[in-house]
């Protein structure tokens, strides 16, 4: 036994439960398909919702900040390292998001772990709901404050339980649309609860943007709440097909995060590059509705065809769709088998989602055509029958 023996004994344990992860390599640009380990296979496992990850404007954006600016900040930003492009990307994003101001971080989960800790601390109570995302979680771990579990997408315990806790600072916290189910929070009702009991409202909009509302700007957009919900976290690494996070909110919001938030002060910020190609990605966007409405148009043809073959997809409102199996391991069985078959599509099992509910998520982007979904479905329809899902 050395002191390191605990090591094996962690992984054999998790490659027992079928909770190994072996990320596959990826050996080319992100389109529809994509080449990974060697083969060339229809790409449904990415975040690239709007083909953003591998866009022209976007490229041509970043090869002209590296030609004008370099590669690296060289330091945080708040001793040397805020780019003017930085300031531009804050304002073009306040103004996409009907916004006071924002701010950006080196990702959104910097971000998530930045804002939650800095607005909570030991004697206040946060309210979060059971499927957030996992920086969320860290970030309530971070601000050692009370954190309360609400379940799932439910306004009326939300309610209760800020009934049953009323001293110090309270903050809800919520994915918009959560990432393993595809479902959208009913924030109108959120917002509600958060009034009645005047308490501080946070929505994390990551899969939102880009998807949600009119030209992709997400979930306030989608309910007509502008100006209504405090703190929007948002991430630049998903719909915008580049890298960053950043939060959304009042100036005076902003400001404290300016001075206070942990990972704007200690972690460098993205690069000239990235910044430019985010700033390129709102000029899209605010351009042009199409790619969203792509997006959309392939999400509708290709649920409608699954639905009809009789598949399980939970609760999906959005172009991610859960196909939910349960044990991991035939998560795992399944995934390869439809990578042998063409298709790209990752397994998600705990810590992801909770034990028990393995799945294949499946992503749709703007960037699939009619025939690609169509070869889909038929590989689908073959494998789903194999795996009994059917
Ligand atoms: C992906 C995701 C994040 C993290 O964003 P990164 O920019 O990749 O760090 C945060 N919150 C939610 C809900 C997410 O889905």
């Amino acid at each position: 036994m050395d002191k390191f023996s605990f090591l094996d004994e962690e992984l054999a344990r998790l490659d027992s439960d079928g909770l190994l992860v072996n990320p596959r390599t990826v050996e080319g640009p992100l389109e529809a398909w994509v080449q990974i380990d060697g083969k060339n296979v229809l790409n449904m496992s990415t975040n690239n919702y709007l083909g953003f990850a591998n866009h022209p404007q976007l490229k041509q954006a970043a090869q002209r900040a590296i030609d004008e600016y370099g590669v690296g900040p060289a330091a945080v930003r708040t001793l040397a390292g805020t780019n003017r492009l930085h300031l531009e990307l804050e304002k073009r994003l306040a103004k996409f998001k009907c916004a006071e101001a924002t701010l950006s971080f080196p990702s959104g989960c910097a971000c998530n772990l930045a804002v939650i800790s800095s607005l909570m601390g030991e004697t206040d109570t946060i309210f979060s709901d059971e499927l957030n995302h996992a920086s969320i979680i860290d970030g309530c771990r971070l601000s050692r404050a009370k954190t309360v579990r609400y379940r799932h997408c439910d306004p009326a315990a939300l309610d209760s339980q800020l009934h049953e806790r009323r001293s110090g600072r309270r903050l809800i916290i919520t994915d918009g649309v959560f990432s393993m189910d595809g479902d959208i929070a009913p924030l109108p009702e959120i917002l509600e609860v958060a009034e009645r009991h005047d308490a501080m409202l946070l929505v994390d909009d990551a899969h939102g943007e880009g998807v949600l509302g009119s030209h992709g700007r997400g979930i306030i957009d989608h309910f007509q709440l502008q100006g209504k919900v405090d703190i929007e976290v948002g991430t630049l690494s998903k719909a915008f097909g580049v890298v960053g996070g950043y939060v959304a909110g009042s100036e005076r919001l902003i400001e404290y995060f300016r001075q206070k938030g942990r990972f704007f002060m200690f972690s460098s910020a993205v690069t000239p590059a990235d910044t430019a190609a985010c700033i390129a990605a709102v000029d899209v966007l605010e351009s042009s509705d199409a790619p969203v409405k792509t997006l959309w148009n392939n999400t509708r043809y290709l649920k409608e065809k699954m639905r009809g073959l009789g598949f399980d997809m939970g609760k999906s409102q959005t172009p991610i769709i859960p196909l939910l199996i349960g044990d991991a391991k035939k998560a795992v069985q399944m995934s390869q088998r439809l990578f042998d078959e063409g298709i790209f599509a990752a397994p998600i099992a705990f810590p992801v989602v909770p034990r028990g509910t393995a799945r294949i998520r499946v992503m749709i982007s703007a960037n699939h055509s009619i025939s690609d979904l169509d070869f889909a479905v038929e590989v689908f329809r073959r494998l789903g029958q194999e795996f009994g899902l059917l």
